[in-house]
């Protein structure tokens, strides 16, 4: 099941203001594991390629978006280009967005008052996107060069393709096992939600369908916050609790060590996932092997 992402439509497109098309790596290799939509709100609304720069400016307490050298203001066609665009979208996992632009740029686009820079905001787009979905990852290239946004921004994409797609044909056995699959990936985001799910999944007085709807938006918030080393660490001693009866003191010790290691950074979180793996291939460990924390997106988009 690929994910299902909206991009600016420059990244494929040369729809740019002066006619380019942006070339990301990370995004271009992205491109082969989604479905991607694409939209240009600034093709949309006809400002046409090439077109003159527009940007932000704070005016009266307000954002407004203004054409300097036409004089032209363009918020309220903007707005409502984005809000009938955005209530159209449907089944969708995740945004990615080009960084610093007045429409795309996800908290990276200049802010103008009485002709000077005074700081960063969110593009028009970007900024009706929050707003219609706020529990769905919104990212734009610059910001997905931090390899700890870039991980996490996969992790939920992944996750909500999955669960999307499971949930299109849902019955109670199929949603069972998919909280089986993601119940240690769900303990190193939220403990909390990862008991409140538990419950859900469990109690049989809320009838299925609606059971579905609460379980996919307390599923979302589960994954707003990036996790800590520390809750990585939690979940890292729970697996190796379901191995280490059948360890060596000295293999023991090792895995101990190397999360040690990790917890203050010497070494990759994946150097203890794979060795994890090994053990759970050796012990014939179905319940570590199903889990998606091993391998919650594929490996070949772990660009570091
Ligand atoms: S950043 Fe957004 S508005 Fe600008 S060219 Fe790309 S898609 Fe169009």
């Amino acid at each position: 099941m690929k994910p299902r992402i909206l991009l600016s439509r420059c990244f494929s497109q040369p729809v740019r203001y002066n006619g380019s098309i942006v070339n990301d790596e990370f995004v271009n290799k992205l491109k082969d594991y989604i479905e991607f939509i694409d939209f240009c709100p600034e093709m949309e609304i006809g400002l046409g390629v090439p077109r003159k720069r527009i940007i932000i400016v704070e005016e009266d307490n307000s954002k407004k978006l203004f054409q300097p050298e036409t004089g032209r203001e363009l918020t309220d066609i903007m707005i409502q280009y984005c809000q009938r665009t955005l209530n159209a979208v449907k089944d969708i996992d995740g945004f990615v967005l080009k960084a610093k632009s007045p429409s795309c740029g996800v908290g990276s686009t200049k802010l103008y008052k009485n002709g000077a820079i005074v700081g960063k905001t969110y593009g028009f787009f970007a900024n009706e996107i929050k707003k219609t979905f706020p529990l769905l990852p919104l990212e734009d290239e610059g910001r997905l060069r931090d390899e700890g946004i870039r991980k996490h921004f996969l992790i939920r994409i992944f996750a909500f393709a999955e669960l999307r797609e499971i949930l299109k044909n849902a019955e109670p056995k199929i949603l069972v096992q998919f909280h089986s699959r993601y119940k240690y990936l769900l303990m190193t985001y939220s403990q909390k939600s990862l008991k409140e799910l538990g419950q859900l999944v469990a109690d049989g007085k809320i009838p299925f369908e609606e059971k579905v709807h609460i379980y996919k938006d307390k599923f979302y918030e589960a994954f707003i916050r990036k996790p800590s080393i520390k809750r990585q660490v939690n979940t890292l001693m729970h697996l190796m609790g379901y191995v280490s009866k059948k360890l060596s003191h000295k293999e023991r010790e090792h895995l101990i060590n190397l999360i040690n290691k990790y917890s203050y950074g010497k070494i990759q979180l994946k150097v203890i996932i794979e060795l994890l793996k090994s053990l759970a291939y050796r012990f014939d460990s179905e319940y570590i092997l199903i889990q998606k924390y091993l391998e919650p997106y594929p490996e070949d988009l772990d660009v570091q």
